[in-house]
């Protein structure tokens, strides 16, 4: 539990590209830097999102 509720939101919503370890927005499809589909969310989170 961090300090900052907003910041951490924040970090759930960032995905890290596994081959680059570039920072996406929660929803991306594809690193924006090295275009690799290898996201992986930031935390491991019990449920995923599904659809988009
Ligand atoms: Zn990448």
């Amino acid at each position: 539990m961090g300090k900052f509720p907003v910041a951490d939101k924040a970090l759930l919503e960032i995905w890290i590209c596994k081959d680059c370890s570039a920072r996406n927005p929660k929803g991306a499809e594809k690193c924006r830097k090295c275009n690799s589909k290898h996201l992986r969310p930031k935390r491991a989170r019990k449920k995923e999102v599904k659809g988009k």
